[in-house]
């Protein structure tokens, strides 16, 4: 618009306009005049202080102050005034206040002479509000981040709640905090709440050890509450305006106004936290609840961790416990198989020598023979438990080291050929001849694998054939050779819902005739061996058609060049020995039987046996004979054979004499500690003979004599013989298969009358050979021949 075209209104429509503007301004506005009466006051500010506009014509502007405030200006201040600007509380016409902004001019007439004053007059409650609103949402917000810091920091979740649920009461100007849990009624199933952490300003008391605030039931206190809460929603108000039920609860408590947020965790809803308002009818923003669910969230977070890292102390407790039990059951178990294999030893012993008698009758062979072989079971099954527990307590280790793979699988089959043919079975076995010749592995427990698969495959097939199958697998690369045993029958197979659980100690599947011969603990120590090696047994199966097992393992070819495998002891008997000089053997053992046994296997051989039966007798019997070997028994009362091999071992003069520690423990630890003492060799009990003898002649100078046909019926002249009576006694004797005491008794005679000698070596001899039937066809002969 430009100067030319612009029209200046008249003075009075001038006046009129200006005043028009001034009545319809949202500002109130006022003119009063010296003395502070209102000469005018605009629309909007009559509207503010609740008066019509023409009532304040004449009234002194003292009346929109509170009378505290009412001071009217002198003139002189008046005059000296350059105006005011401030930030005030008026009073409405109704008696209530409200803030202000105020700003305030002096009006000048022509004369430049003050005349009056305006006065604008801002109503400032909603600024002030949100003003308000904002600081106590900065302090609220400050609260929660202190009581997150709380829940994250490193304290136990007690203190760390408690804390929090300070924290937060305080800087959300708070009565009262609280937390609740559910949980859930084990005889209703209805879902309970009950407070578990609480927190209260000093103006009101504490609420946690009131019991009606344990175990309330939702349903029946506040149903309203569980829909909310499990919806993830909040539950606030003013507790005038709520429900009669819960009304009644809350001012019970001095409530007057609450905000419950849920706890959820894991989307599961835990319980609530609660903040009470007990002064004041405290109205909760949306932005204020919405902090406080985030803090709920926290909490839900922190109870969660809680939870966990409960539950990871649990397991680890559980885990210490099971591992002290797995460590007493260990215990048990060796304990008890050193219990078993002692008394063991005695009646393996013994029908190994009493097998032998020829005079036994056939019921009374068969006895003994089932004797023999439920002993055996038991010591299988013992040495099964045993194993199973090492693998389990994992004290059980792979031993590798180089072995002959050839020559371990010919020895397998070669055994099992036996077996399978004597139940009438045909047995194939195709070994890879690319294999390497040495491999390094753990050949005792391969063996021991395939001896369980093929021993199963014999055992449950009636008619066909069993196939041993050892291939090179083409994946295996030099030096690694991965190998794969597969063991297929023709037997009674096994049904698909048992096969899956075969693996499972003490899993039988079939009737009790076959489980009789086994323990159902094979095929487990089998997997557990082979998962050991880093393989796996697999099984496949139909019933009445056969099984298959195979598995794969990497056996890595070896460079070394193996020594020569000792010569073992021929398959013959041992009569005696060959040797420049005889030799004495002290049998230091507090057992009777185990002595008596020993005694039995090598005094007739022509050793000089000694006994002892504790730590120190065997000190002194060692002084007092000077034995050219020790057979030693670990466990034994005043000391034990430990400490006797560490004395013995401190005599200049038996520095050099064999000790071989018997024992039935069969830990390594134990055989370890037998080498380090001093010990040349371990035998575990029972023992096998063959295997007594062949360390005896390890560490004495010795040869063994073999019986042979013509030596067995060779007639010896004898120089003398012992009394007729005497002849009938040892007959007696020999009837009833009384070996010790016939022994005994020719050693008597002996001694007595060194002239019959002759004979008693003879009858020696056949003792050693357990030819009974021969020692009473003999003896018959002499009475007949003392007759003539
Ligand atoms: P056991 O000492 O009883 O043989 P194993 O653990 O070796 O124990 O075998 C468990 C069970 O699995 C056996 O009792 C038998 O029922 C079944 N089984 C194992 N091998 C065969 C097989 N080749 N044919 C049929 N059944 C078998």
């Amino acid at each position: 618009m430009c100067a030319e075209t612009y029209k200046t209104p008249q003075p009075d429509e001038y006046l009129f306009q200006l005043k028009q503007a001034v009545e319809i301004m949202q500002l109130g506005l006022t003119i009063s005049d010296l003395d502070g009466r209102i000469v005018y006051a605009n629309f909007a500010d009559a509207a503010m202080h609740g008066y019509q506009q023409d009532e304040l014509i004449g009234k002194n502007v003292g009346i929109y102050a509170p009378p505290e405030l009412r001071k009217p200006p002198t003139l002189d201040q008046l005059k000296q005034w350059k105006g005011l600007i401030r930030e005030s509380v008026n009073l409405r016409k109704d008696g209530t206040v409200f803030p202000v902004w105020l700003m305030s001019e002096i009006v000048k007439n022509s004369d430049g002479e003050p005349c009056a004053i305006v006065t604008s007059c801002e109503d400032i409650t909603e600024r002030k509000q949100s003003a308000e609103t904002l600081r106590r949402q900065a302090k609220l917000l400050r609260g929660a981040a202190e009581a997150m810091n709380c829940l994250l920091a490193n304290m136990d979740f007690q203190t760390a709640i408690s804390e929090a649920l300070g924290k937060l009461g305080l800087a959300a100007d708070m009565d009262r905090v609280y937390l609740f849990e559910n949980h859930v009624e084990t005889d209703s199933g209805r879902i309970l709440m009950s407070q578990r952490y609480e927190w209260v300003s000093a103006a009101v008391s504490p609420q946690i050890e009131n019991l009606d605030l344990q175990n309330v039931p939702y349903e029946s206190a506040c149903p309203r509450w569980y829909a909310l809460l499990s919806q993830n929603l909040p539950v606030r108000g003013v507790v005038r305006d709520f429900p009669a039920k819960e009304r009644e609860t809350l001012e019970a408590q001095g409530i007057r106004s609450l905000l419950v947020v849920p706890i959820m965790i894991r989307d599961e809803f835990w319980g609530f936290i609660g903040f009470d308002s007990c002064q004041s009818e405290r109205e909760w923003r949306d932005e204020e609840e919405a902090i406080l669910l985030a803090v709920a969230g926290s909490i839900g977070d922190a109870l969660a961790r809680k939870q966990a890292e409960e539950e990871l102390r649990i397991q680890r407790e559980a885990k210490i416990l099971a591992e002290a039990a797995s460590e007493s059951k260990s215990e048990f178990l060796r304990n008890m198989s050193h219990e078993l294999r002692t008394p063991l030893n005695g009646i393996l012993g013994y029908t190994q020598i009493l097998k032998a008698d020829a005079t036994l009758s056939d019921q009374q062979r068969n006895a003994i023979e089932i004797i023999h072989r439920s002993g055996e079971h038991l010591l299988l099954m013992i040495n099964e438990i045993l194993d199973l527990s090492k693998i389990e307590s994992r004290e059980m280790s792979l031993e590798p080291c180089d072995f002959k793979l050839p020559d371990m699988l010919a020895m397998l089959v070669d055994m099992m050929r036996i077996r399978a043919e004597q139940k009438g079975l045909e047995f194939v076995a195709q070994i890879d001849h690319t294999l390497p010749a040495i491999v390094y592995g753990d050949e005792k427990r391969l063996r021991q694998i395939l001896l369980n698969l093929l021993g199963n495959a014999v055992k449950f097939t009636d008619h066909g054939k069993v196939a041993f199958h050892v291939n090179r697998t083409a994946q295996g690369q030099y030096p690694i050779c991965k190998v794969q045993f597969s063991i297929e029958d023709t037997g009674i197979g096994i049904a698909p819902e048992h096969l899956e659980h075969i693996f499972s100690a003490f899993y039988q599947v079939h009737d009790a005739r076959r489980s009789n011969e086994g323990t159902g603990l094979g095929l487990a120590i089998s997997q557990r061996l082979a998962g050991m090696m880093g393989t796996e047994l697999h099984a496949e199966s139909l019933v009445g058609k056969g099984s298959r097992f195979w598995f794969e393992i990497d056996l890595p070819a070896s460079q070394l060049l193996l020594l020569q495998t000792e010569n073992r002891l021929e398959d013959q008997r041992i009569i005696g020995f060959n040797a420049p000089t005889s030799f004495t053997i002290l049998i230091a053992d507090d057992n009777q039987t185990n002595r008596s046994l020993l005694r039995d296997v090598l005094s007739p051989l022509g050793f000089k046996i000694v006994e002892a039966e504790n730590g120190a007798e065997t000190i002194s019997k060692m002084r007092a004979h000077a034995p050219d070997l020790l057979l030693l028994d670990l466990v034994m009362p005043v000391f034990d054979g430990l400490e006797a091999t560490r004395q013995i071992r401190q005599m200049p003069e038996f520095q050099q004499t064999p000790i071989i520690a018997i024992s039935a423990s069969v830990s390594t630890q134990r055989q370890q500690e037998c080498f380090e003492v001093g010990c040349w060799a371990f035998l575990p009990k029972p023992f096998s003979i063959q295997t007594l003898l062949e360390l005896l002649r390890t560490y004495l100078p010795l040869e063994w004599r073999y019986a042979s046909e013509e030596e067995c019926d060779q007639q010896e002249p004898l120089d003398r013989l012992p009394a007729r009576e005497e002849l009938h006694a040892l007959y007696q004797l020999a009837l009833g298969g009384q070996l010790t005491r016939l022994r005994k008794r020719l050693q008597e005679i002996q001694t007595s009358d060194s002239r019959i000698t002759p004979f008693a070596q003879k009858i020696c001899q056949y003792l050693q050979e357990f030819q009974v039937k021969k020692i009473q066809a003999c003896i018959r002969e002499y009475m007949e021949d003392s007759h003539e």
